[in-house]
């Protein structure tokens, strides 16, 4: 159900966030935009202070973040930093208030959404899983794709915060939903840049001109958000960050494992996970996924590649 419903918009929230990175320092810092009270922790503190510089606030350890918050937001890197920060010994649900609601925002698996979905319940916290798509960009300017799990009075109450962090805002269903349609996102995303990578490394060799090469394609049915937000990484060969391979890697294992269980056959898919372990292994793991670039040159022979 897409939504476009504003009538909790002017409710200021006491919201609790978690995880001050690439993407939840700009998400954290749009919520205080919008009027909220943004308590922010992070395990290194120099992200804690960038959200008081724009209005927030700090806290040293998780109790204090949601002592007094309504809502805790989670945007952490994987499973061990979710369950350490959701359901440790100092986590979340050990201080969470009775109903309050947790949206855990990170990438994990569809399986590791229920399991927080129903720790949640046994102490009368309600959670919905909703991971989103847009990158670094999309976060700063608050243009997000959010794809939401769990129960539709929930998503509804969420909904007000979503609209400050996006701009296409869905509830595809129940716990783990949301985790579902984000690891297809990043199947899509994934073949999307091998792709463009290989299209690259194919008019390079060829001679030709790239740049008008790129612009034409963009303009025809090969033209994808993919090809016009990631031809300069890799014209320029900037492959700052962004999205880390490491971080799709992850991504990748819970598609192919999610597929594996329910019986889908991913042949495009097994292939690239195969093609950013690669990267992996060569070293390129804190790059941003552009980066699969290095991986065609590599096995091209380009000299480049050291
Ligand atoms: P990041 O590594 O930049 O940010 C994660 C933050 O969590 C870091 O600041 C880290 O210090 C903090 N952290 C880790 N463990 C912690 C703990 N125990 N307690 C408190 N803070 C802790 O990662 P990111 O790129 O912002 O990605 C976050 C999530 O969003 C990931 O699951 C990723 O897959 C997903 N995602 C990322 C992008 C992107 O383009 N970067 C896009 C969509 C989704």
């Amino acid at each position: 159900m897409d939504t476009t419903d504003t009538s909790h918009a002017d409710r200021h929230r006491s919201i609790a966030f978690i995880g001050l990175g690439i993407m939840g320092g700009p998400m954290a810092a749009n919520l205080v935009r919008a009027g909220h009270r943004v308590t922010g922790h992070n395990r290194s503190r120099a992200a804690v202070d960038r959200l008081v510089s724009v209005g927030g606030h700090g806290a040293g350890s998780i109790a204090e973040a949601v002592k007094d918050a309504d809502v805790v937001i989670t945007m952490l890197p994987a499973l061990s930093e979710v369950t350490e920060v959701v359901l440790g010994e100092a986590g979340v649900l050990a201080h969470a208030r009775p109903g309050m609601l947790l949206i855990d925002m990170s990438t994990v698996s569809p399986h590791t959404a229920i399991t927080l979905a129903e720790a949640g319940r046994e102490r009368g916290v309600r959670v919905l899983d909703a991971p989103v798509s847009g990158g670094e960009t999309g976060a700063v300017e608050a243009v997000l794709s959010i794809m939401a799990g769990g129960s539709a009075a929930d998503f509804e109450e969420a909904s007000p915060l979503f609209h400050a962090l996006g701009t296409t805002v869905v509830h595809v269903g129940p716990h783990g939903a949301g985790q579902t349609v984000k690891a297809a996102n990043q199947l899509i995303v994934a073949a999307n840049i091998q792709a463009l990578a290989e299209a690259v490394v194919f008019l390079e060799k060829a001679g030709a001109d790239l740049a008008a090469a790129l612009t034409v394609l963009g303009g025809g049915l090969a033209g994808s958000t993919v090809l016009s937000r990631k031809q300069g990484a890799m014209v320029s060969r900037d492959f700052a960050p962004g999205f880390r391979i490491d971080l799709h890697h992850k991504d990748l294992g819970i598609v192919m494992d999610t597929a594996r269980a329910i019986g889908a056959v991913l042949p495009v898919g097994s292939l690239v996970a195969q093609l950013l372990a690669s990267c992996r292994a060569n070293g390129d793991g804190g790059l941003d996924h552009s980066a699969l670039l290095r991986g065609v040159e590599r096995l091209s022979g380009d000299e480049r590649i050291d």
